[in-house]
């Protein structure tokens, strides 16, 4: 995208646009605006911590293969370099309909257009004894991972039954499957495999189904790997209690109906959490804003990652609303991976950029997904062109090129973050040639 060049008199007029978010999504989406508004708008990034992490490495983090250090870049010190501002005052409430946002310090940021990226709020309170201030561990977040890395040591040194897994209504279960081959990893490197049974438990209604319905041959590709590294699973379970010393299952039927209850015992619980949307979006009485976001709080957006009420207001990433892919015995959602996301990012780049110049948006996201789940000494990948079947490209493979891919991965994400760069044009060639975009 070319930035357009403005006089003096259209230089005072400079729209104010705020990304709200510094993950994955918001990070791409404000070097993305940069270099498609050029001088037209200043952007502004407001997130609620100072801190860019790589989300993806969490897994390495929770095992100890990675200090929360290497995979966080601090943005005071990298936006401003590349003429975008920076807050961590983070977002206490949205209000659209006054083109603000009440920051978490009191002070109050205006926008003509507003980005959004919040990502998930986790919503371990909706099962009992669920989450790290409880019984289990998460690795949503890095300071959860890192909290789960010094319980591994503890936990390695006294080994026991271990429960993984993701529970009901659930998006995002690539990572659950990678925290378990990890785990399995990391526990025959130590010699101490033999003393932990693991059990995988998955809403999913079959292993491999990732809320996307599979894709190529997940099933039995995850499905193999389990079973040849010893790995017991259970489909179709709903998590009704995590205790201190014991997992309550239940596995459902086709019907929705409690087939079993299992009680497993477990000495360490790792489980991804349904999402939400952030707090920012609800009023003060607990009640979503209406129009802008669904009764769980993501972002409600048409075909061009714009909300059809407040037309200034786009969003990208894990916040907006996705319904599921087909109905199952228990809910899963969809996940928003990382590639999907940066299609997002550079539809709305367009998008705002052609608004601004007083056309309609025209762009859309292919949503395509290119994903990389390490197991430590191989991995999985897949393909899904589009990511929501059905697919031009449906595809699953592994190897441990995997592992060398997800490595490399990380160290050009981070490279991209401190260079300031969403997506250099060699990336897009490379891209290009292999039949993978961003944009329809
Ligand atoms: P996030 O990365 O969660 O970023 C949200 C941002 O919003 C954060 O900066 C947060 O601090 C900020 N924020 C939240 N609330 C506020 C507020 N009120 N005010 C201001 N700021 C706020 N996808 C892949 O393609 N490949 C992978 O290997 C992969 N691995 C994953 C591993 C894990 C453990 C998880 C959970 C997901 C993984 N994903 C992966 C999926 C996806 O790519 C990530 O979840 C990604 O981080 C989503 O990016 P995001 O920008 O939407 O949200």
């Amino acid at each position: 995208m070319r930035p357009t060049k403005l006089s003096a008199r259209e230089r005072n007029m400079k729209k104010r646009v705020i990304v709200l978010g510094a993950g994955i999504g918001g990070i791409a989406a404000a070097y993305e605006l940069k270099e498609s508004l050029g001088d037209t708008a200043e952007i502004s990034v407001l997130s609620d911590t100072e801190w860019f992490h790589f989300v993806p490495s969490n897994p390495w983090v929770a095992i100890k293969w990675r200090e929360p250090k290497d995979i966080k870049i601090s943005l005071p010190d990298t936006l401003p370099k590349f003429g975008i501002s920076f807050s961590s005052a983070g977002a206490k409430r949205v209000l659209p309909d006054e083109n603000a946002i009440e920051c978490g310090d009191g002070s109050r940021m205006e926008y003509d257009y507003l980005v959004v990226a919040t990502g998930p709020a986790l919503a371990f309170d909706e099962i009992e004894g669920f989450g790290p201030d409880r019984n289990s561990h998460s690795i949503c977040h890095v300071d959860h991972a890192a909290k789960l890395s010094d319980r591994w040591e503890q936990f390695c040194a006294e080994p026991g039954p271990m429960v993984v897994g993701a529970v009901q209504g659930a998006s995002c279960f690539g990572p659950a499957y990678e925290y378990a081959f990890l785990a399995n990893a990391d526990l025959r490197k130590r010699k101490v495999r033999d003393k932990v049974p693991i059990t995988f438990v998955t809403s999913e209604p079959y292993i491999g189904h990732l809320g996307l319905g599979g894709v190529g041959d997940t099933k039995g590709l995850l499905e193999g790997l389990l079973r040849d590294r010893d790995i017991k699973f259970i489909t179709n379970a709903r998590v009704d209690k995590v205790g201190a010393d014991m997992v309550t299952v239940s596995e459902m039927n086709e019907e929705g109906e409690v087939k079993k209850v299992h009680e497993i015992p477990s000495r360490l619980n790792m489980m991804i959490p349904a999402f939400k949307g952030v707090g920012c979006f609800f009023d003060e009485a607990g009640k979503p804003i209406e129009g802008l976001v669904n009764p769980r709080g993501f972002m409600l957006v048409d075909k061009h990652q714009r909300n059809t009420k407040y037309t200034n207001v786009y969003a990208v990433g894990v916040c907006i609303a996705i319904p599921p892919v087909e109905k199952t015995p228990v809910p899963v959602g969809v996940p928003k991976t990382g590639y999907m996301i940066e299609s997002m990012v550079t539809a709305v780049a367009h998008n705002v950029r052609d608004v601004i110049a007083g056309r309609d948006p025209k762009q859309e996201a292919t949503w395509n997904a290119i994903c990389l789940a390490d197991f430590g000494d191989d991995g999985v990948a897949f393909v899904a062109m589009p990511q929501i079947p059905p697919r031009n490209v449906n595809w699953a493979g592994h190897g441990r090129w995997v592992h060398l891919a997800k490595v490399a991965f990380e160290k050009y994400f981070l490279h991209k973050v401190r260079k300031g760069t969403s997506e250099p044009g060699y990336e897009r060639i490379v891209l290009n040639m292999l039949g993978v975009n961003k944009l329809r």
